[in-house]
């Protein structure tokens, strides 16, 4: 079957691990993901993975307790690399070869981000999880989506998350709210929708990196958006 993107770069946020949870990893969720991504690799996509930490710890939250804030960020990085390792056996489980990365260096458990390396194992069909985000403060594992998806030259980011896509308004809040199917740039600006932090938003717009915003918790929607169906929200 022909596949409509060849080289993706997915964004999975740390709370879609938690599922209904409060906290942590949950088993159901982590072994869903495994499920919807082992599809879509079968299908030949090199894939690379940002995974986020915030079902484990955010920085900013922790600023305004007695943790400072860069030290509450390297906390949240640190974070990602827990869910990098349950991802990793997860899809391992599944029989997916694949390659944890992190920006911070602890060699004994993950590879340091080497640009061309990572390329090299998306060439040989190893699926890529970065962790770490950007290995700085003050960022966000959305910067180190758009980052390592235009250093890989990525067709598209994907990112997963709990909604069908982007809204006119806030659908809980707003009867009236409507789903765009594709939104610019420019729109997104204009009418302040809220897809990723305006750092990471700004490094998309500026590279010409296409977002799509979808619903992940279903299921095929991530193998039906690879055969080129229109799923969620796509901002280019
Ligand atoms: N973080 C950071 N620099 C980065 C990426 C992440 O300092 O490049 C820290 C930050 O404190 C953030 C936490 O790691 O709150 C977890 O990442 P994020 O909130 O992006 O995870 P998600 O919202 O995707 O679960």
């Amino acid at each position: 079957m022909a596949i409509r993107y060849k080289r993706v770069l997915l964004k999975l946020s740390g709370e879609s691990l938690m599922g209904e949870d409060e906290y942590g990893i949950n088993p159901d969720m982590l072994q869903h993901y495994a499920e919807e991504i082992t599809a879509i690799v079968k299908q030949g996509v090199e894939l690379a993975i940002v995974i986020g930490g915030g079902n484990i710890f955010r920085g900013l939250q922790a600023s305004k307790s007695n943790i400072s804030r860069v030290q509450g960020d390297y906390m949240g990085m640190l974070a990602t690399v827990i869910n990098g390792l349950a991802l990793q056996s997860a899809l391992e489980n599944n029989g997916i070869f694949t390659r944890l990365m992190t920006a911070i260096a602890m060699d004994q458990i993950a590879e340091p981000y080497i640009r061309r390396r990572a390329i090299s194992h998306l060439e040989k069909g190893r699926v890529i999880i970065f962790s770490a985000g950007t290995g700085n403060p003050y960022f966000t594992t959305d910067s180190a989506a758009a980052l390592r998806a235009s250093e890989i030259n990525a067709d598209v980011i994907l990112k997963g998350t709990r909604v069908d896509g982007i809204y006119t308004a806030d659908p809980e809040k707003d009867p009236l709210a409507t789903k765009y199917d594709n939104v610019s740039f420019a729109e997104v600006i204009k009418s302040k929708l809220n897809i990723m932090d305006m750092t990471a938003f700004t490094m998309c717009s500026e590279n010409d990196m296409p977002i799509i915003v979808f619903n992940i918790e279903k299921p095929k929607n991530l193998s039906r958006i690879i055969q080129g169906e229109l799923v969620g929200t796509l901002v280019e």
